[in-house]
């Protein structure tokens, strides 16, 4: 096991745990990517280097591309 990431420097108050996802733009499926603690951390620093005055509740990462359904077209 490595050992745990670092607290972040800047705390954050999220209403749920960071989570990503990736959306077809052909289909608009969407599919969850999975976080590795060391993901979350990242996403959670990256999300506290916010303009001044906002708040933050909560972080997703959002990727896009093309299905494996749309990519490979209709079973023959
Ligand atoms: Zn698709």
């Amino acid at each position: 096991m490595p050992p745990p990431p670092p607290e972040p420097a800047v705390r954050v108050d999220l209403a749920e745990d960071p989570h990503a996802h990736i959306v077809c733009r052909n289909c608009g499926r969407i599919q969850a990517i999975e976080l590795t603690e060391l993901d979350r951390h990242v996403l959670t620093e990256l999300a506290a280097r916010h303009p001044d005055g906002w708040s933050v509740d909560g972080i997703a990462f959002s990727a896009t591309g093309a299905c494996r359904r749309c990519r490979e077209g209709p079973p023959a």
